[in-house]
Formats: C-alpha cells, structure tokens, sequence
C-alpha cells in the first residue's frame, strides 16, 4: 500500500482544506479516516491525483536520524564509521513535503544534501530485544532528504542548529508498505544530475538493528521516522536547484531550493 497525506486543491469553502490521509490506488487517491499508523478505515471519497497536493506523509512525534551509517559517506567527511550507531534528532517542524521549497538560511554558507531511506514506525515499541522482530514494528518506508548546513555541523558541538532548520527536513512522496529495505538504492540528483547512489546493502547498521538500538534510549511511537544516513556523494545545494531523493521501489521525493527569506 501507499499511505499519503494531502489537501484537495482549490478547496471550496465547503470542502475542507485540512490534510487528509489516503491511500494511492490505480492512479486516484482513496480518502481514509484515521492516520496510517494507527486505526483506520478506508473511505468511499476518491479524488484524482490531478485535483490533491501532496504533503508529507509522516507528523511525527520525533525524527531520529543516524549518521555516518555508510562508510564511504564517512570517509569522504574524513570520518570513522562509529563503534556504536551516531544518533542525533531532528525537529518535526524542520519537516516539508514533496515539491515545498528548501529555505536557504542566511547563518550558513554550506547547505548540502543527504538523501536517505526513512522508516516510519507502525507501532510503540522500546527496550526491543535481540530476539525481537523489529521490522514487525514498521509501517513502512519513503524518501528523506536530511539537509545540513555543513560549516554549522562542523563548527558546532552538536548537530541540533546544522540539522534543524525550518524545511531542512524535506519527506516523501508517500509511505511504501511493501518494501523490503535491505537491498534498495538510494540515489539524490540535483538538476538531474546524479550526486548520490548506494545500496541500502551498504550499511553499517541495518533497519532492524537500528530499530531495537534506538528503542533501547527512546520509545518509539507510530508515526515516528527514522533516517538511516545518507550514502557517499553529499554535496552544496544553491537556490534555483532541483534535488530530488528516490529510493528503489518508493519513488521520487522533488524539492525546489530557494534563497533565505528576506
Ligand atoms: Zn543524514
């Protein structure tokens, strides 16, 4: 299944613009009631892709995202894969949907891309166990595009201000229920041209295992996200771009990149 959120275009007064979820089928969007990683019911409303405008599909009540999880993406920043997974979280208000625009910020000079497989969470879980079935735990899966202000990451002690920007967390299209996440690509083109391409065969630690690592610190919730890190090839994004992160079998989360507010 592929569990989206949206609002109808050019809503009349009588119909509500408040982000709806639904179901993506046979090239229309079924409306369900619920949210996706809980109760839900499937509605009798079905819209055409040609009258919605997608949102992110996730409202999550954290963003936990890994780093260095890749190591030729840690050798090209001159670093160590970790002994241990590199942990560090994102606020939900960083987040964006497809085709919204990545603001630029004027406090960096460096802002880069790092596309990147994202599990969205199904169910609570936390303390999980070796022997535990982690993946039983996942809704499913879809795009993230973990922007960083590079200089700011580097300069910084923590990642919280690098990471954390208002649209420096961009997620979509929709969410894939039918994935297996062991063997994907991940691969982020700007200006359609290719900067980033690696298998998700590559990690350092897989889905499952940094499911049960971070239940150990924090309870994930439904609706939770994780990102897993970015494969090698990150690099600068300038306002007028176009980047885009697809991973095999989700599909293709488009932003535009646009200058710092004035
Ligand atoms: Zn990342």
């Amino acid at each position: 299944m592929k569990f989206c959120r949206f609002v109808i275009r050019d809503a009349s007064p009588s119909t509500s613009a408040a982000p709806l979820h639904g179901l993506i089928e046979d090239g229309g969007v079924i409306e369900i009631s619920g949210v996706p990683w809980g109760a839900w019911t499937r509605g009798s409303r079905s819209l055409r892709l040609a009258d919605v405008r997608f949102l992110a599909p996730v409202s999550p009540s954290k963003i936990v995202c890994i780093g260095r999880n890749y190591a030729a993406h840690a050798a090209e920043l001159g670093n160590e894969v970790p002994k241990e997974p590199l942990m560090f979280l994102k606020p939900p208000s960083s987040i964006v949907g497809p085709q919204e625009p990545i603001v630029l910020t004027p406090y960096s000079q460096r802002v880069e891309h790092e596309g990147e497989l994202a599990i969205v969470m199904g169910s609570t879980c936390s303390h999980l166990r070796d022997s535990d079935d982690a993946l039983a735990h996942v809704l499913g899966y879809t795009c993230l595009n973990d922007v960083t202000a590079r200089d700011l990451q580097k300069s910084d002690v923590q990642f919280t201000r690098a990471k954390g920007f208002d649209t420096f967390c961009a997620v979509g299209p929709h969410i894939e229920t039918d994935l297996d996440p062991s063997n994907v690509l991940v691969e982020t083109h700007v200006n359609g041209a290719s900067r980033q391409s690696g298998s998700t065969s590559l990690m350092v630690y897989p889905p499952a295992f940094l499911i049960r690592w971070i239940s150990r610190m924090m309870t994930l919730l439904p609706g939770d996200v994780i990102a897993t890190g970015t494969p090698a090839g990150v690099g600068p994004l300038v306002a007028g771009d176009t980047v885009e992160v697809s991973v095999a079998g989700i599909g293709v989360l488009r932003n535009p990149v646009h200058a710092p507010q004035a």
